[in-house]
């Protein structure tokens, strides 16, 4: 697969959840892709617990979603309560998104890593585990990523999914900007003895001024409870048996559970300045950290990726112009911080440790309170102008057609749709018929949902919508947002 000089195509550096993703799309799209991972195995003990349609959605290109799916439980909502457990807030989740994919399950990490790992596994990657990258240096070619043992890698482009303290982002020489968001919290997994009743089979946020605290249901046999620390108090003070069983003992008899592990976080929200410096670029954790208040840490990894992977495709197979590569910071920044500011605001309204303001916020949240609704929708579109064009920037729809999945039947590509049968002498047909499918209402129903009243409608390969409108109007965005220019 690499060139030649054995100058592979792409170097992943790192194999959690945003590099495995990264690596099996770029593969799946005929890049020579190299991941070089510090640990020998999965990072054992889960972080993530939920994640939402959009990830399983990117999971279906690499054929795991299913797996995933099997292995998990469904999100049906989030309550918050006060500390005498009244109702402040309470939203349900729609069990299914209009992707096609349940709108958010719960799971346990290091289960679905492993699934992430075999698909990755089973596609043309060269995986080195037990390689820890030590320095990364560019030139006009490429770039040369040294591990602490073992040959160096070369490859034309390399993305650092390295995490937290990522050293990609060390070699990039960028800052990260914080939203001021600092708090520490105790995470404790427990696995369950046996069926225990009472409790929640939803994500509660408990308001509790003396202890703020969050429960979240995970997949039999386990459990999580997490737990603010308070002023003065110490990882310490907090991460010992007698502490955990007293703290979880309003909910459950701490003999019916084992910890399976317990660690404290200081939660941030942290955005690097820059995603890239010429051929490095970052993702993931590297690049960005939310409080988990929304459960959007990894989803935003996955996120990255999927923008991230088509374009360094289209670039190398030179369908499209380097300045593309420009609009995943474009397109992925704002979009994380917007997340992230979400769930920040999240945290704000849970980590209230002063009882006046406790109590005003419970009082204004309990006046208002109207009974279950919605969650609100706090994922937004993608900014238009990096590389989508009008009507666009909306995660497209995933109907089915004839029992499968849209996608599935799409592939890799670009789907233009219509709402006529373009003739076999229009003269784009073979400029479309290279970058991905077309498909017309008339033929099959079912995309009539994509085109929202418009002549046509573009979906890029990362399933966002690019552009609404004339036939020739998408096409020219189209062509505009490959070469990395969208008119304005
Ligand atoms: C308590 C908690 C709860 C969370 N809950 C959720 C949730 O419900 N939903 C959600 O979406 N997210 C959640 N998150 C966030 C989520 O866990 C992370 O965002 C996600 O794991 C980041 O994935 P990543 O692949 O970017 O980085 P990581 O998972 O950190 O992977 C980075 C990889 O790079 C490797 N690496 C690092 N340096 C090197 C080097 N020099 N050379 C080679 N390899 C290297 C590491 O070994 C590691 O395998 C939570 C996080 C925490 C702490």
């Amino acid at each position: 697969m690499s060139g030649a000089d054995g100058t592979v195509d792409l170097v992943v550096v790192g194999f959690g959840p945003t590099g495995a993703t990264l690596a099996g799309l770029c593969a799946r799209r005929g890049l020579s892709v190299v991941v070089v991972e510090r640990d020998a195995e999965v990072f054992p003990l889960p972080r993530a617990v939920q994640c939402d349609h959009e990830v399983l959605r990117i999971l279906q290109e690499l054929g795991c979603a299913d797996r995933v799916l099997e292995g998990s439980i469904l999100n049906d909502g989030i309550s918050f309560l006060t500390a005498d457990r009244r109702t402040l807030l309470s939203a349900t989740v729609s069990p299914t998104a209009s992707t096609g994919w349940p709108s958010s399950i719960f799971f346990h990490q290091p289960t679905f890593e492993a699934i992430l790992r075999d698909a990755v596994n089973a596609l043309d990657v060269d995986v080195r585990t037990g390689a820890e990258v030590v320095s990364i240096a560019q030139d006009a070619g490429g770039v040369d990523v040294r591990l602490a043992e073992g040959a160096p890698v070369r490859a034309r482009y390399a993305v650092g999914c390295d995490g937290a303290r990522s050293t990609t982002r060390g070699r990039i020489g960028t800052a990260l900007r914080d939203t001021g968001f600092e708090e520490s919290w105790l995470v404790v997994d427990l696995v369950l003895t046996d069926d225990v009743p009472g409790l929640p089979t939803r994500c509660l946020q408990v308001c509790d001024p003396a202890r703020p605290h969050t429960l979240v249901p995970m997949p039999a046999p386990r459990f999580r409870f997490e737990f603010m620390l308070l002023p003065g108090e110490t990882e310490e003070d907090v991460r010992r048996d007698d502490v955990i069983a007293d703290l979880m003992s309003s909910w459950i008899d701490p003999g019916r559970a084992t910890v399976e592990r317990s660690a404290v976080y200081t939660f941030h929200g942290l955005v690097a300045g820059a995603w890239r410096d010429r051929r490095l670029f970052l993702a993931g954790d590297a690049a960005h950290q939310t409080p988990p208040f929304l459960g959007q840490g990894m989803c935003a990894g996955l996120r990255d990726a999927a923008n991230l992977a088509w374009k360094l495709a289209a670039f190398l197979d030179g369908t499209a112009a380097d300045t593309l590569l420009d609009t995943y910071q474009a397109e992925r920044e704002p979009h994380a911080t917007a997340v992230i500011d979400a769930a920040v605001g999240f945290g704000q309204l849970i980590c209230m440790l002063d009882p006046t303001e406790a109590r005003a916020r419970n009082e204004a949240l309990l006046a208002d309170y109207r009974g279950e609704t919605a969650v609100p929708d706090f994922i937004p579109p993608l900014v238009p102008g990096a590389c989508v064009g009008p009507g666009g920037g909306a995660l497209s729809p995933q109907p089915r057609v004839d029992g499968v999945l849209l996608d599935d039947r799409v592939g890799a590509g670009f789907l233009l749709c219509t709402d006529t049968p373009v003739g076999p002498g229009w003269r784009d047909a073979d400029w479309w018929h290279a970058r991905g499918t077309v498909l017309d209402a008339r033929s099959v129903p079912e995309v009539a949902a994509l085109l929202d009243g418009q002549e046509a409608c573009v979906v890029r390969p990362d399933r966002y919508v690019l552009a609404r409108g004339g036939l020739d109007e998408v096409t020219a965005w189209t062509r505009a947002a490959l070469g990395g220019v969208v008119p304005v």
